[in-house]
């Protein structure tokens, strides 16, 4: 570590469980980012400013005026202008000494597989349960960590789902695919500052998993649920379903590559 990232990341080092060997075990990693939104946006800033050593931003979508109020790294400016370009430029302004590539094309289960056996730690930040589905199964058959985000109106979601862990319940547990609608901030609205919320504890829970300063069983399968209106957060266990058709009889045969 040179003198520019030791006085860099001081103030993270100090703390306790963290330490310099947090920071390097921070600077050998790779966070993929799937959706470069009003989740995407905060993780991703987090994440760099951090020092992961390599971010893989995927977002085939553009930037619209209606996209400002929440998707902070953008700026009039940068309107019909890919967001995971832009946002890779942002972030390497605030931090150099880091790596991103960008994913501009539309991701299925198929081609999204490569990537996350790239990935040490998988953010879900989409809006679509589709792409939601694809990331949960690719990241189960990888045995990858995936961190999973929702914000709406004036409320937000967060869980971790730990595939290192046989036990780990997974996003088939928690939702059922047939029955999930498309209710999103498109048609329901958002307020911004809760993409902000959710999207920074994602990038938090990404940190934990690759540092390991967590207590595992108040963490892995757990969905923290943030109310605004009643300036509240709840936390609820979640249960591994045996009968899930996403994590139930899975084989994990996909092998990690380093590159
Ligand atoms: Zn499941």
């Amino acid at each position: 570590m040179n003198d520019n990232q030791l006085e860099r990341y001081c103030r993270q080092m100090i703390v306790s469980g963290f330490d310099i060997e947090g920071q390097e075990l921070l600077s050998n990693s790779t966070v993929l980012i799937i959706g470069m939104g009003g989740l995407g946006c905060p993780a991703a800033q987090y994440l760099a400013s951090s020092g992961v050593g390599k971010l893989i931003l995927a977002d085939y979508d553009t930037i619209e005026l209606s996209n400002l109020p929440r998707q902070i790294l953008y700026t009039e400016n940068d309107i019909n202008k890919n967001k995971a370009e832009v946002a890779k430029q942002r972030l390497l302004l605030s931090n150099p000494n880091i790596q991103i590539k960008t994913i501009t094309q539309k991701l299925d289960k198929k081609s999204l597989q490569p990537y996350i056996a790239k990935a040490d730690i998988v953010l879900d930040c989409t809006d679509s349960f589709d792409s939601r589905f694809a990331a949960n199964q690719s990241c189960l058959l990888a045995k990858t960590p995936l961190v999973f985000g929702a914000a709406i109106r004036m409320q937000g979601q967060i869980a971790v789902f730990d595939f290192r862990y046989e036990e780990s319940s997974c996003l088939g547990c928690l939702y059922d695919k047939n029955s999930c609608s498309e209710d999103s901030c498109l048609y329901s609205g958002i307020i911004g500052p809760i993409t902000g919320v959710i999207g920074s504890m994602m990038a938090l829970a990404a940190i934990q998993l690759i540092v390991g300063n967590y207590n595992l069983q108040a963490f892995n399968s757990k969905l923290l649920l943030f109310d605004a209106k009643n300036w509240s957060w709840n936390k609820v266990a979640l249960t591994k379903n045996q009968h899930c058709n996403e994590c139930s009889g899975i084989v994990h045969n996909l092998e990690k590559t380093t590159s």
